[in-house]
């Protein structure tokens, strides 16, 4: 709509949408209110909305996915967490802690560990995805207790998985994020029920899944409401074996330019390898990432999961000393946590 478009001019077209068979989404943004048409299954006729007053123009958006596409929003999303933090603003967040939560203990001295090097959220799996069925599966419910237990110790934000729609009304009750697994990226059900949620959703690329693909499986999040989703790059299923995933880092500038939407990096499935995920978690940030996934134990050595690729405590502090250097150099910075007790 035109900058200053009267509420009215604004209904009739949200009216003549409708009138068409659509849905329409009216976005007031800074300058000037964009009206998105959703439902159509191809090119619409829009002559009947070009010349309606206070119409300034209409964009076709050519990509198959909408929502998320700049095309329909040019200016990022910022995605706001409880507590100040922001996902998609200047700030890069750091997203740490283990594979999975494995008992109490564990996971409040790995909340620990990664608020004292300065970790906005904490990570942690209770229903863990595992290749196997005889790897160990996780806590379950009980350590989405231990999840809230360790917020309540330390302010860290949590961030969990949810691997089915049930999983998503228990992970939902405690996470400020939940995680959405390479493997479930096309899980549409699960996709739909997390988009319903009403809390931001971390979708992560699927392990042979195109950024296509990947901006796809977005679109059912915002299809359902949810504008608060935060995408992640883990590698995807590459033809060598010396990482466990290629880690496609040229994935956040191609993401950045086609969808509004943040982009977080995750260099520790995306090489599986602790000694290739500070170097690659190094230029994430520089690469320009809204934040970086680190997987950290106290003691990987006795991880149940993913210990190969989690970071000794000391080698993530180190890595954070080094990422609040690089975001400087690129004009962002590391998103600090509050005051313990704000
Ligand atoms: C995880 O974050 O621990 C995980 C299982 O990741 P992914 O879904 O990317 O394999
Ligand atoms: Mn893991």
């Amino acid at each position: 709509m035109r900058h200053g478009a009267t509420e009215e001019e604004i209904q009739r077209v949200v009216g003549v949408i409708r009138e068409m068979g659509y849905q329409a989404r009216p976005m007031p943004g800074a300058q000037r209110t964009a009206v998105g048409l959703v439902g159509n299954d191809g090119r619409v006729d829009s002559s009947r909305l070009e010349g309606l007053p206070g119409v300034q123009e209409v964009i076709h958006v050519s990509r198959p996915y909408k929502q998320v596409s700049r095309e329909w929003k040019p200016e990022n999303t910022v995605v706001r967490l409880p507590g100040g933090v922001t996902v998609g603003g200047t700030d890069v967040v750091v997203i740490a802690g283990p594979c999975s939560v494995e008992s109490e203990r564990q996971i409040i001295e790995a909340a620990r560990i990664v608020r004292e090097a300065g970790a906005v959220i904490l990570r942690g799996g209770a229903f863990k995805p595992r290749t196997s069925p005889y790897s160990f599966q996780g806590l379950g419910r009980p350590a989405l207790k231990l999840l809230a237990r360790a917020r309540d110790e330390t302010g860290l934000l949590v961030c969990t998985e949810a691997m089915d729609a049930e999983g998503v009304g228990w992970v939902t009750e405690i996470a400020d994020i939940i995680q959405i697994g390479a493997r479930n990226m096309q899980n549409f059900s699960l996709l739909r029920a997390a988009g319903r949620a009403g809390k931001p959703v971390l979708l992560k690329r699927g392990i042979s899944a195109t950024i296509t693909e990947l901006l796809l499986s977005a679109e059912y999040l915002l299809a359902e409401g949810n504008q608060d989703v935060i995408l992640c790059e883990r590698g995807v299923r590459g033809f060598d074996t010396m990482t466990r995933n290629l880690f496609d880092l040229s994935a956040i500038p191609v993401v950045q330019k086609l969808s509004h939407l943040p982009i977080i990096a995750d260099p520790s499935h995306g090489t599986g390898l602790r000694d290739k995920v500070i170097p690659m978690a190094r230029a994430a940030v520089a690469a320009g990432a809204d934040g970086v996934m680190i997987e950290v134990h106290p003691n990987p050595d006795e991880a149940k999961s993913d210990g190969a690729q989690s970071l000794f405590p000391d080698q993530f502090a180190q890595l954070m000393r080094e990422v609040r250097v690089i975001a400087e150099v690129i004009g962002r910075r590391i998103a600090e946590p509050a005051p313990v007790g704000a």
